[in-house]
């Protein structure tokens, strides 16, 4: 079976660290910061924070950004669970936006709309890696003096008029899953350019201790330990050195995609717009007839093809549906969710995977 992602892990990745076991810091070391700096300079930004997951990076970052029992906060449906489920986690209340049927992302022409009073900030989720219209976005957020909160967890290596994503909002969230542009098994990180968020997110990372003075462990607010270990970041740091190779090798694969799919009528092809670069973290087909989705994904799956499903509605998941958000249906993402069908698509595969998988979705629908 071909799966839909997976990582891509050479000998220099295995020797760093292999490095970092022998050396004297497992955690709490002088990797992590090595990794924090060179993040953050990749994405141009002032500061990184890296943590033990994406997951532990959004709590933090919704903990940084102050969001509360009863705060609003606009996102999307089209997302992983871990998106709102920090919300929930600091009391925050997740309000749904309905999405574009071109790039899957939130439209941002229908957000001002849900802004209430007690709504305090809007986060944008790149699906895919295909940038949000961040423009927009930012211009509706100073308005309404709303924070910005990227769920970038796509998005690390992607572009938005010619600026890396990870730089241009309050804070924005990564994660080195395996299938994510680069791993560090588990492991995520916060990029924020101010000062502030910066220094609550190290302290909430850490039990809410810091030194004081006098060099005394003092601890002055309620926190985690959601630290990433020193042999994780010494496999970033070396990831990180191959993703623009790791970009080059998915945008190879989305040609691929394209030239062996533009004559199948019955599927429509994800896009990248003019002023974006897309990560290309998912490859995400949709079949135009509903009907068709359910079958192909069986045919494919029954030909060796791993392919995906990203991703149902948020608010569908049973736990959504029992806590608030029954009877909730958005129009695009009720057509999108019935009708889509992720690829696999990572930096290994080789054109012949590709023609493979081409071939089978062509085959049926000649049948
Ligand atoms: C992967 C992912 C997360 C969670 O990241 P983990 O590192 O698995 O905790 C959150 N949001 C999105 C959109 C993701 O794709």
């Amino acid at each position: 079976m071909i799966p839909y992602g997976h990582q891509n892990i050479d000998q220099e990745d295995i020797r760093e660290v292999i490095t970092a076991l022998k050396s004297d810091w497992l955690t709490q070391g002088p990797r992590v910061l090595q990794f924090e700096k060179a993040l953050a300079k990749y994405c141009g930004a002032k500061y990184a924070v890296a943590v033990s997951s994406g997951t532990a990076a959004l709590h933090l970052a919704y903990l940084a950004a102050g969001l509360k029992e009863g705060d609003e906060v606009i996102t999307t449906p089209n997302t992983f669970v871990a998106t709102t489920n920090m919300l929930l986690a600091v009391g925050a209340k997740p309000v749904f936006c309905d999405i574009r049927l071109d790039t899957y992302n939130f439209d941002e022409t229908k957000i001002e709309k849900l802004i209430t009073k007690r709504t305090k900030a809007i986060a944008p989720v790149h699906f895919g890696g295909q940038p949000c219209a961040l423009a927009e976005i930012q211009r509706i957020a100073k308005k309404h003096k709303l924070l910005v909160i990227e769920d970038a967890c796509h998005a690390l290596g992607a572009s938005y008029k010619n600026k890396k994503i990870g730089g241009l909002s309050d804070m924005s969230v990564f994660s080195f899953h395996p299938v994510k542009s680069i791993t560090t098994g588990e492991g995520g990180a916060v990029l924020t350019n101010n000062k502030k968020f910066y220094d609550q997110l190290i302290l909430l990372r850490s039990h809410g201790i810091h030194k004081d003075e006098n060099g005394a462990n003092v601890m002055t607010g309620l926190g985690y330990n959601y630290r990433i270990t020193d042999f994780q970041a010494a496999l970033g740091l070396s990831q990180l050195k191959k993703l623009d190779k790791f970009m080059k090798q998915r945008r190879q694969i989305v040609r691929w995609y394209r030239r062996y799919l533009r004559d199948e009528k019955s599927i429509i092809l994800p896009l990248e717009l003019a002023d974006c670069l897309s990560s290309w973290h998912l490859y995400v087909i949709r079949t135009k007839n509903k009907a068709d989705r359910p079958l192909l994904r069986q045919y494919l799956l029954k030909h060796g093809v791993g392919v995906n499903f990203h991703y149902p509605a948020v608010y569908s998941q049973p736990y959504y549906q029992n806590h608030g958000y029954r009877g909730l249906k958005l129009p695009a993402e009720e057509v999108y969710h019935s009708s889509c069908i992720t690829l696999p698509c990572f930096p290994r595969l080789k054109e012949p995977e590709i023609k493979f998988i081409c071939k089978n979705i062509k085959e049926y629908f000649s049948k």
